[in-house]
């Protein structure tokens, strides 16, 4: 059966669909996402996607607002269009339609798309596997804390990965884990604490990384924000990784050492679990 996806206030086919070959998008990736995963028929987190998708067009200069374009109620129908009960919302803004230029025009309208991607969220091979990740450069620009659809990078590093044998990358600047090709990444210390990567502009600000931080801290479990070294990884007792896609995956192997005893542990389990259970009862309709 094929999606119906919507495109600049249309709801359609996703054969009939078209975005214009001068949309900035397509031409500059002058464009901003968001990724929302959907349980049950609800919505993950929707209001702090919006958040952060307001943030992203703000440091890019695109003139749109994501509450006066009904952005909850364009997801709600396309949810409901699709009968989606598991899997995942991709919403994406750019600048719009223009003449190609380097230079931004101001007179265009953002473009908006959005479509539907059906997919296992809650239970996974991977949940239960665990991932075994390798690391890479990081050579991505300096403003990683923008959702843009620049994803040409991570997208060769993790073909890079599976190409090799793993199932994806951890990138590394400067001696430290930035994040994965599309996650955030973690690691659990002998001593239990929860270590991760602060917030800047060197990744982006996971929304499925906060929750987590938040979960984490109302339980009493120490969580320590600042960068780790790949080193450090591969003695930690436990890593993984959070994503909107992923929710909280286990990796088990980082350039081959084996984390722990190279199986996923139980306070990954643990806080996977917890992290269902509290975006469960949270969940928009
Ligand atoms: N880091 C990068 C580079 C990503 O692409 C993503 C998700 O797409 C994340 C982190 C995780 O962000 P979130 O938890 O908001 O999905």
């Amino acid at each position: 059966m094929s999606r119906i996806v919507y495109v600049n206030g249309e709801f359609l086919p996703e054969d009939a669909a078209c975005l214009s070959v001068f949309d900035r998008s397509v031409l500059f990736a002058d464009a901003v996402y968001e990724v929302t995963a959907v349980v049950d028929g609800g919505m993950v987190d929707f209001d702090a996607h919006q958040q952060r998708l307001c943030r992203s067009l703000a440091e890019l200069g695109i003139d749109f607002d994501p509450r006066a374009a009904g952005l909850l109620e364009l997801h709600r129908e396309l949810i409901r269009r699709n009968a989606l009960n598991e899997g995942l919302v991709y919403l994406q803004v750019s600048r719009g339609v223009a003449d190609r230029s380097f230079l931004q025009p101001t007179t265009c309208h953002p473009s908006v798309v959005l479509f539907t991607q059906t997919q296992s969220l809650l239970e996974t091979a991977a949940a239960g596997t665990g991932l075994r990740v390798i690391t890479q450069p990081d050579l991505r620009w300096h403003r990683r804390d923008i959702k843009t659809t620049q994803l040409l990078y991570p997208s060769m590093m993790k073909t890079l990965a599976v190409e090799q044998g793993a199932d994806d990358v951890w990138m590394v600047e400067g001696g430290t884990v930035t994040e994965g090709s599309s996650s955030n990444a973690h690691i659990i210390r002998a001593d239990g604490a929860l270590v991760t990567r602060p917030t800047s502009p060197d990744i982006l600000h996971g929304i499925t990384r906060a929750a987590v931080l938040d979960y984490s801290r109302e339980t009493g479990a120490a969580v320590i924000e600042r960068p780790f070294t790949v080193a450090e990884a591969q003695q930690a007792r436990e890593a993984f990784i959070t994503s909107a896609t992923a929710f909280v995956t286990p990796v088990v192997a980082v350039d081959g050492v084996a984390i722990g005893d190279g199986r996923p542990g139980p306070a990954t389990h643990r806080i996977r679990s917890h992290y269902i259970q509290r975006s469960r009862e949270r969940l928009q309709y």
